[in-house]
């Protein structure tokens, strides 16, 4: 068992230099968030410099990689919904053009999520939750137990039934993010190993510019803020954004297919198991991701809790999973923000934030990606993301 979550990400800065020369555009944060804005923004032709200290505690490592308008929708949300489905829509034409690039893989996968409950009790839930999800628009498919079961032949005899959601979507983040850090560094931007320590102010500075800890000052046209749940961190920011992000722990499982066993699953499965909720992610390398808790915390420590709830709750649905190879429990910390919904958009002429993708961001990131680019080069954003700008926490 590990819980280091960058192994094999590619997240880290490939390089480190002593100093990086003005640019266009400065970005804190080289999560799945800032790395998918440098690369659009050099595409446009800008030059890009991102600074990370790579802490080892960022959120996109962890995920599950789950693109689930559909099944992620929740009532009082229904703006976020509004956006999410704007981000699945735009991901995999974003993804293709990112395999174009990089010639990488990021696994994306088109089957959908098919939402199961384990007892009358759950089934009565899954049924209002998507009584509701039908009155938003969405599409979503009630099945019986056998129908369940045609479509996942593995599932434990006791489902109850369930409903299949296709307009979901899922990435393997970990291979999306390292096509992203190929695709920007392909792409001219400069990774600079770093922290941003300070936004300096108009007054200092004639354009946009940054105070790394270690007192380097790096000149640029627009800083980018995309720290996740640390961006209220930097310093010179208004209050409303220092006191907008925080962490919320999250524990997540992957197994593996041992060599020559067939897949368990095809589609995501959630399964409300007892009143719980816990989802099963599976990965066309043979990879299945079981996730996750949900803490109000910011430690990063696996606790043996978590690990049997997770473990019991997906072997009630899925028997099979206990023929897999355990290799990884994480934790991340999710960047959650003060409504929960992202923050992107301009906090000043220069300055810039994108943070706060909370459960999301994996999801969110293509469309993020085209708003702060196009934001860069002057356009508005989608109309979509009107209520997500920073002037709502003022
Ligand atoms: C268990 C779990 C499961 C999840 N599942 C899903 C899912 O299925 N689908 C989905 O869409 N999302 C999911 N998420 C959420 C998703 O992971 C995040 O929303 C997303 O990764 C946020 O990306 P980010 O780039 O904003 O932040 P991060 O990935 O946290 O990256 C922030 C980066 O900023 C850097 N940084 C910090 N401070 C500074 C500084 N001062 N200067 C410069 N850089 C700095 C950090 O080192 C880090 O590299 C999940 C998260 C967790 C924890």
């Amino acid at each position: 068992m590990t819980s280091d979550p960058d192994r094999g990400t590619g997240l880290a800065p490939a390089s480190a230099p002593d100093g990086a020369g003005p640019a266009d555009v400065v970005i804190a944060g080289a999560g799945v968030i800032g790395t998918a804005i440098a690369w659009r923004a050099a595409l446009r032709g800008l030059t890009v410099t991102v600074v990370d200290p790579d802490l080892g505690d960022a959120a996109t490592p962890v995920a599950a990689g789950m693109l689930a308008p559909v099944s992620e929708s929740v009532f009082g949300e229904q703006d976020l919904l509004r956006l999410n489905l704007l981000a699945v829509g735009r991901f995999p034409g974003f993804a293709a053009e990112l395999e174009d690039a990089t010639g990488l893989t990021t696994g994306l996968r088109t089957e959908g999520t098919l939402a199961v409950a384990f007892d009358k009790a759950d089934h009565d839930r899954l049924r209002r939750l998507t009584a509701f999800r039908r009155q938003l628009g969405l599409a979503a498919t009630e099945l019986d137990a056998r129908g369940c079961r045609d479509l996942e032949p593995f599932l434990a005899p006791a489902v109850h039934g369930g409903v299949l959601a296709i307009g979901d979507l899922s990435v393997d983040n970990r291979r999306y993010a390292a096509a992203l850090h190929v695709a920007a560094a392909k792409a001219g931007v400069q990774f600079v190993r770093g922290s941003a320590a300070r936004v300096l102010s108009p007054g200092e500075s004639t354009a946009g510019a940054i105070e790394l800890a270690d007192s380097r000052v790096i000149q640029a046209g627009t800083v980018v803020l995309a720290a996740g749940w640390r961006t209220g961190q930097v310093g010179g920011l208004p209050e409303s954004i220092t006191r907008a992000f925080r962490p919320v722990k999250g524990q997540i499982l992957r197994l593996r297919h041992p060599g020559g066993m067939p897949p368990v699953l095809t589609h995501t499965v959630r399964a409300i198991v007892k009143g719980t909720d816990v989802y099963l992610v599976p990965r066309a390398d043979g990879e299945l991701v079981i996730g996750a808790t949900q803490d109000e915390r910011a430690d990063r420590e696996v606790t043996a809790g978590a690990v049997h709830d997770l473990l019991h709750d997906a072997m009630s649905v899925l028997p099979a999973i206990s023929e897999l190879t355990f290799t990884e429990a994480t934790a991340g910390l999710r960047p959650g923000s003060a409504d929960n919904g992202p923050v992107v958009g301009e906090l000043r002429p220069g300055l810039i934030v994108a943070a706060g993708h909370f459960r999301n961001g994996i999801m969110l990131s293509a469309a993020t990606a085209d708003a702060v680019a196009g934001l860069l080069a002057g356009e508005q954003p989608a109309a979509e993301w009107l209520p997500f700008t920073p002037a709502r926490l003022a």
